[in-house]
Parts: structure tokens; sequence; C-alpha cells
């Protein structure tokens, strides 16, 4: 059977782990060749070799995507691996907690840490979206996916810096599908509900029954249940989807 994503080349940000490794994989498995960023080159080189190991074909890329010209040299790197670039996926992000603003109200946040989380969750995307639609254009179009969140659609008490991140992607995400349609490159924001990756142990173990009792499904997804979305949102089947934020959650932001 024919993949989603046959002859195309897809670039993938925080692809070392979680919702970015297993959608790495997924656009594998769908026909695309995949560049696989992070910021540890280790583990981007080990979705690799999973790929690979799997029947695919990969590369791996070290990159930080709160450095510009590290942005614009990964896009480079995907277009000379692969000969283009097809299929985006802007994934790279962090939590509160990776800048000690863990459970933290607004006036006790410090600036430094809303600063970084923003120059990563938010400022991150913008890089990689320059970056992509630069090259996308010169190709006569492409398809781009930004991890939001549901935390960009609704507020989460006590996470004010990743809340307004995630609603800044979800922003960005619908004005870029707008500035671009009409050279043919689609835009569009997946926003998972809670997730089992590295990201969310801490908070699950702290106070996991609270947010499964949210939770209409009453349980936490899978890095490969956002990871099919994703491959569909980029793929020709979406050809009319463009400005989306798509929630991936069971059910979490519904009620
Ligand atoms: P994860 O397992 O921690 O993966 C995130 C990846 O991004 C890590 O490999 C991380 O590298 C990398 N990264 C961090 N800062 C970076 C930078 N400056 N440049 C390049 N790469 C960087 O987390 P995840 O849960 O898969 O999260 C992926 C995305 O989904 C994030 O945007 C997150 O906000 C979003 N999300 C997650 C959930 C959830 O429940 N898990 C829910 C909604 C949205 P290091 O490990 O070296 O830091």
């Amino acid at each position: 059977m024919p993949g989603l994503l046959d002859g195309k080349s897809a670039l993938v940000t925080g692809a070392g782990s979680g919702i970015g490794r297993a959608t790495a994989l997924a656009f594998a498995r769908e026909g695309a060749w995949v560049a696989a960023a992070d910021l540890k080159l280790e583990a981007a080189q080990e979705t690799a070799r999973m790929v690979e190991a799997a029947g695919g074909q990969a590369v791996a890329i070290e990159v930080d995507v709160t450095d510009d010209a590290a942005v614009a040299a990964m896009v480079q790197a995907a277009v000379k691996a692969f000969g283009g670039l097809d299929c985006a996926f802007n994934n790279a992000g962090i939590a509160p907690y990776q800048v000690n603003a863990a459970g933290q109200k607004i006036a006790d946040v410090a600036p430094e840490a809303w600063q970084q989380l923003l120059d990563v969750n938010l400022t991150g995307v913008w890089r990689c979206l320059r970056h992509e639609v630069a090259q996308m254009r010169t190709q006569g179009g492409g398809a781009i996916v930004n991890t939001a969140s549901v935390a960009g659609l609704v507020g989460l008490p006590s996470s004010s810096a990743y809340v307004a991140s995630k609603h800044g992607v979800v922003g960005l995400t619908r004005t870029a599908a707008a500035d671009h349609a009409e050279e043919n490159i689609r835009v569009n924001a997946v926003c998972p509900g809670y997730i089992e990756t590295p990201m969310t142990e801490d908070t699950m173990r702290r106070k996991g029954e609270r947010i499964l009792a949210r939770v209409p499904m009453a349980r936490m997804g899978r890095p490969e249940e956002i990871a099919e979305a994703v491959v569909w949102l980029c793929s020709d089947r979406a050809s009319f989807v463009t400005g989306a934020a798509w929630t991936v959650d069971g059910g979490y932001s519904a009620v």
C-alpha cells in the first residue's frame, strides 16, 4: 500500500524524544525521508537509527531553536540531504519546570524564566517557520505543522509562560497560514492534551490523578497518537486544511 508521504522529505524538531521521535518514525513509515533535529545530537542520532532500523531513511541534525543561524543551517542541511523540504514539524519545546518556574503564579515567575520559555516555545517556532517558508516558496509549496497544546486554547493554573507561548503558537500558525496560502504552503497546529513523554513524567507523578479526572477518556495520550494527526496534516489528504488548531486530547478541551 502506498504511504501518505511517499517521496516527500520531512524535518522534525525535538525529534530526539517523545512526540518528535514518534512523529519521525511515523513520517518514515509513510514513506518520507526524515531529517531528525534536536538540541542533543546523540538523541537525534538515536531517532535516525530507529528510523533506519524500521527500513526508512534519515539524517540527524543538531539544532538549538533559540539560535537563528543554527535554525537556518538545519533547514539547509535537510535540503542538502534530500534535495528539498516538503514537510516540517516544529515541535521542540520545554515545560515550566525546565526554566525553574514549575507551580509558579505570574508574580513569582522570574523574567529570565519567562524569556527563556518564550524563546524556545514561541520564537523558536517562528525561527523555524521563516526559514522553512523561505525554502518552500522556492519549490512551489509545502506543509508545516507546529506543536501547540491544549494550553494554546485554554488557560492552565501556574503555567503562564507556557500558556502564553502556546497561545502564541496558535496565533502564529493562523497568521502564517493566511500569509502563505497563495504560495501553496499549508500551516497547521496540533494541540496535544496530556501525553506520556519525559516532559510530563514529573507532573503526572505529582498530580496525575487530578489531571486524569478531567480527561473524558480518563487516560494520557501516547506520542504515536499525536504523530498520526501530524502525518495526516502534512499529507495531500489534508489539501484544504490550513490555519487549523487540531486538538488530540482525549476530550480534555471539549468539557
Ligand atoms: P520531550 O520528550 O521533552 O521532547 C522535547 C524535545 O525538544 C527534547 O528532545 C528536547 O531536548 C528538545 N528541545 C528542547 N529545547 C530545545 C531547543 N532549544 N532546540 C532544539 N530542541 C530542543 O517533550 P514532548 O512531550 O515530546 O514535547 C514535544 C512538544 O509537545 C513540545 O512543544 C511540548 O510543549 C508539546 N506538548 C507536549 C505535551 C505532553 O503532554 N507531553 C502536551 C502538549 C504539548 P532535551 O531533552 O535535550 O531538552
